[in-house]
């Protein structure tokens, strides 16, 4: 998976991989709070509310009565009064296993295990075996039973990650049947995979040829998922910035594997490395929940009972400490860049080299949000208006590993010799804040932002106790005690104290651990417009070398094994063995779906909406401002427009003042949009409605929301535009994250250019952030230059047309008690928005849409992979759609195009996205090695479903059923909730409606497959295509094609 940070963090840089991508691989961002590794929000997560919590499952009593607890010892127990968690911490007597056990009422159970797996080689083979070991075990001989998984369970998270020390396995249900069978699943992989030569050809890397006049090839899934990695320049960059202050231990090689040492990796090596690392002894295994805890260790104990205890593993896998260095140092690399591709530097430092007191440690964090946490934090604020580059990199903090680092620096630097200045201006103005310290409003901000994060813990659609779990293994994984990184009440009133008393917390934090650590290194990342194709001819060469070195009966052994590999990974599982998978069966299933509450009103001409819902004290509040009177050729600003409400400041707060006040008195102020488009009624595709709002949403506790909403009515009518310079940097910014994104994540930028042709709400998003939006933001940073004033006219121009109360629309989400306290301030809210008194005008935007010719475009970009994407409009407007239909379009993704296009093609991944309001159909590939033969294998997709739908057994009709429902009833945060309740309703998508196509899809067919599969014709006939790819990979192809190309970067 592909993780992304604040910028980029060590885990999309440097550290973590995992094996799947997608939406149940929720991403996680950079841990923004203490320890609690904190997700970003996908997928909807229920969370259970902390206070007023009850105990459940165990106490003492349970413990010593059951005969279960006789094979464990008890390490601890204790509870978490912050998150209302009751823990134990076991002991497995026979193996040594360590269990954490937390009892809490949420019903997302959370099981994990983990193993310590440092690795001593870039081979990557701690993640090429955290890929096999899914493929098939002891007690579940299936080609992959992981994906079988993903077919027909109810999981709210599936995966598996890579970090630089450790490989953990985790899985969440909310049904307790269902979370049973994932952990046995999980734990048989673990303990006992199948592992053979093929697997390591498969997930690994292989030698390919198919006939004796072609070249020799590598191919595999791990490699070509690395091959993606190593195409990004932040990815390249941060790499090389952990190994740069890892010199001397096990941090200082790629545990996801480097493309060009992966085929180092031999057979002896990658067995024996499952022998060495994965055992008992050598786990922490976790259960987080609302299940009995007996029956958690009974079910562990069948899997560990047959294990003794390992003699050197727990000594085997311990991480050395990395020891400091005295004096700083300098590292220059290059990575594969475009023709104008620019420097990134940062300034790395490694803070310590033995274990942080608690304290110090959330000292640390604070120091970090007040150093760079927001836009206006001073150190942020000083590089980036520094114009020495084009954004800043604010990795900061990391520690998750043993050992804590600190990063900061620039990119889009244009000179090389700029770098030494940047590192001058980090430098000089940490030594001017260890000098004169923090302003105190700002302290008190950032503790209160601390505080309010730590008490609302929404991990939205991540489930919460899998965040429990990361945050525990940073300690618990190197011996220290894993509760410890839960608990913040104690250390955040310590700290209170500490500051209250005048000590200089964080002025001695710069000074010990910045100012004064030597163990510092500068690394510079220099763009190579040739290097790209170097390393295409050194792996060719490579090969070629290898080639002449085989005798004539090497090379046919190998087409055979080509041969074979391809038919082991095309053979069809045997039905008996697949049903060795336990999975539900249609009766477990929910029949009836789960609403959320809505009360609808008009309140001073404006329509307000409520759902009553248990925020635990806090209220979120959703302002809609109705986007479609917005001309398309302002929609490209929409972006820029939003940032400035939140970070310009206004005529009564300058920026440094608006983002202090929003964060002591709030949770956040932050903005989205939104376009969609109407349902129809009677399972009809309606003539395209388009529903669009912008939206200003905040959140505070019941006796804030004055402040809130103040603030809020702040910064939407009395934004202070007139910041050039600022501006400026702004669209500097927003260049270099398409531009890095469109690289990194060319799939989604592929579905939205193929969308855009079709629907007219993909039209508007392809205008606001899609490919185009790349030559409009290029544009602009020259027309800030040349006529400021005409920009500063567009951004007011927009905020006219917006601000008026005839397009307002209010969405709250809270306790009943919370909506009478705060109801005297929503009035004075509404009342404080302008109302205009001519009627605003809606926009067509379809009458504008660009007429799209030809097939289909490709965009070259500097990498080794492609993004493969097609689509078409499957329905037509005044068709009848069925609910059955999306269980088709999600099967798809975890058979046919999983075969076809990762196991058999070797890329990440291929998704399939169906829209039920819109008929949209689309493919689109992930980190591809290929191009026309994943299209080839699109194109087939109808062939596939008829003959599946000839043949269908019952069993994979009902995981197909099962793992849409699944999809269906995944958790939500309140606020998630109450967004998702506002979103149905502005697309007249009503209870009713969403009950019928619940039924269809618990009612589907083969039938229904085959039917889909001639709707699938349209696209194989008429489809668009999209793909982002390398020069090389699409001028091959577009001799076939006929696409238009146009070079983007
Ligand atoms: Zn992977």
């Amino acid at each position: 998976m592909l993780l992304s940070g604040r910028v980029s963090g060590f885990m999309n840089s440097a550290g973590m991989s995992s094996f799947l991508r997608g939406s149940a691989g929720a991403r996680m961002s950079k841990v923004a709070s203490f320890k609690l590794p904190q997700a970003s929000f996908r997928r909807p997560g229920r969370l259970a509310p902390f206070s007023n919590v009850r105990m459940v499952a165990t106490s003492s009593v349970d413990v010593k009565s059951s005969a279960i607890f006789q094979k464990y010892d008890i390490v601890k127990e204790d509870h978490i009064d912050e998150y209302g968690a009751k823990v134990v911490l076991f002991k497995h007597k026979k193996t040594g296993a360590e269990v954490m056990s937390v009892s809490v009422p949420d019903e997302n159970k959370v099981f994990g295990i983990t193993f310590r797996t440092p690795p001593n080689d870039s081979t990557g083979v701690p993640h090429i075996l955290e890929h096999s070991v899914l493929c098939g075990s002891r007690r579940y001989p299936v080609k992959e039973p992981f994906v079988e998984l993903l077919k027909g369970s109810m999981n709210t998270f599936l995966n598996a990650f890579t970090y630089p020390d450790r490989t953990c396995y985790p899985v969440a249900s909310q049904n307790l049947k269902d979370f049973y069978n994932l952990i046995n699943v999980y734990l048989d992989a673990v303990l006992h995979p199948a592992l053979t030569p093929w697997t390591l050809k498969q997930e690994g890397w292989h030698y390919e040829i198919e006939d004796e006049s072609d070249a020799l090839k590598y191919k595999g899934v791990v490699f070509n998922e690395m091959k993606g990695v190593y195409s990004s320049p932040d990815a390249v960059h941060g790499r090389a910035c952990q190994q740069a202050l890892f010199p001397d231990n096990t941090y200082g090689v790629d545990s996801g594997g480097d493309p060009t040492v992966i085929p180092k990796l031999t057979w002896e090596n990658f067995e024996g490395f499952h022998k060495k690392f994965y055992h008992p002894s050598n786990s922490r295994i976790y259960f987080y929940g609302d299940d009995d805890v007996a029956a958690r260790l009974e079910l562990l104990e069948t899997f560990l009972g047959e294990f003794e205890q390992h003699p050197r593993v727990r000594k085997d896998s311990t991480i050395e400490w990395q020891q400091k260095r005295n004096a700083p140092w300098t590292i220059e690399q290059h990575y594969p860049s475009g023709q104008d591709g620019k420097v990134l530097m940062t300034v790395n430092w490694l803070i310590n080299d033995q274990v942080l007191k608690p304290q110090d440690e959330l000292a640390l964090d604070v120091l970090d949000d007040l150093l760079m946490g927001t836009p206006v934090s001073p150190l942020y604020k000083t590089l980036r208006e520094s114009g020495l580059g084009e954004s800043v990199i604010s990795d900061g903090l990391e520690t998750v590993l043993q050992q804590a680092t600190y990063s900061v620096g620039m990119k889009g630097i244009d000179d090389v010799a700029k770098c030494d200045q940047v590192q001058k201006l980090i430098l000089d103005t940490l030594n001017k804040i260890a000098n004169e310290g923090f302003d105190k409003s700002s302290i008190e901000a950032s503790l209160n932002s601390l505080e309010f994060k730590l008490r609302e813990f929404n991990t939205g659609g991540f489930p919460r106790g899998l965040s429990f779990m990361l945050g525990s293994l940073s300690s618990w994984l190197y011996d220290r005690d894993p509760m410890e990184p839960l608990r913040f009440e104690k250390p955040l009133a310590e700290l209170r104290s500490r500051i209250a008393s005048g000590e200089p917390v964080f002025e001695d934090l710069i000074k010990k651990y910045l100012i004064n650590n030597g163990h510092r290194v500068t690394v510079k990342s220099l763009p190579d417009p040739e290097l790209e194709e170097k390393n295409r001819k050194r792996e060719e060469e490579e090969l070629e070398n290898v080639r002449k070195s085989l005798q004539k009966e090497d090379i046919s052994k190998l087409i055979e094994e080509t041969k074979m590999l391809k038919e082991k990974q095309q053979a069809e599982d045997p039905p008996e063995k697949l049903a060795l998978i336990p999975s539900l069966t249609m009766d477990d299933l929910d029949k009836q779906g789960r609403n959320i509450p809505i009360a609808v009103s008009e309140e001073k001409g404006v329509k307000v909406l409520r759902h009553e819902l248990p925020t635990n004290g806090i209220v979120y509040a959703d302002i809609g401002l109705d986007m479609r009177v917005v001309p398309v050729d302002l929609l490209p600003l929409i972006p820029l427009f939003c940032r400035c409400l939140t970070e310009m400041g206004t005529h009564k707060r300058d920026d440094i003042a608006l983002s202090d006040f929003i964060r002591t008195h709030t949770g956040g102020v932050y903005t989205s949009t939104s376009t969609t488009q109407k349902y129809g009624s009677g399972n009809r595709l309606p003539e395209p409605e388009v529903v669009s709002n912008l939206f200003l949403r905040g959140k505070a506790t019941y006796a804030k929301s004055a402040e809130m909403f103040e603030v809020m009515n702040d910064i939407i009518t009395n934004t202070n535009f007139n910041n050039q310079n600022k501006f400026k940097q702004m669209v500097l910014e927003t260049k270099a994250r398409l531009e890095a994104n469109i690289v990194g994540s060319g799939h989604s930028y592929a579905a939205g250019r193929i969308g855009a042709r079709y629907m007219v709400t993909e039209f508007v998003e392809e205008k606001m952030r899609g490919i185009e939006t790349l030559d409009f933001i290029r544009e602009l940073a020259k027309e800030v230059d040349k006529n400021w004033e005409g920009v500063l006219a567009k951004l007011e121009r927009i905020r006219d047309l917006l601000v008026n109360r005839k397009n307002l629309l209010i969405n709250l989400s809270a306790e009943d008690k919370g909506f009478s306290s705060l109801q005297s301030n929503l009035e004075e809210y509404i009342q404080s928005i302008p109302l205009k008194t001519e009627e605003s005008k809606v926009v067509d935007w379809a009458m504008e849409m660009k007429k799209f010719d030809g097939k289909g475009e490709g965009f070259v970009v500097p990498t080794q992979v492609n993004y493969v994407g097609k689509g078409a409009q499957i329905f037509k407007p005044g068709e009848v759609t069925s609910g059955a239909a999306a269980v088709v379009s999600r099967h798809l993704r975890t058979t046919w195009l999983w075969d076809k296009v990762r196991v058999v093609g070797g890329a990440y991944g291929a998704m399939n996205s169906y829209n039920p309001s819109s008929g949209m159909f689309k493919y689109v590939s992930y980190r591809d090695p290929n191009l026309l033969q994943t299209l080839e294998t699109y194109d087939q997709t109808p062939e596939f479903l008829r003959e599946l739908s000839k043949e269908m057994s019952p069993t994979t009709l009902a995981n197909a059923i099962i793992g849409m429902i699944g999809d269906m009833d995944a958790p939500m945060s309140p606020d998630q909730k109450g967004f998702t309740s506002m979103d149905r309703y502005l697309t007249g998508l009503t209870d009713e409606m969403r009950q019928e196509r619940r039924d269809q899809v618990l009612s589907t067919t083969a039938k229904d497959f085959a039917e889909f599969a001639e709707r699938l014709e349209v696209v194989t006939k008429e489809g668009s295509i999209a793909v982002i790819g390398s020069s090389s990979a699409l001028e091959e192809a577009n001799k076939e094609l006929g696409l238009e190309l146009k070079k983007i970067l």
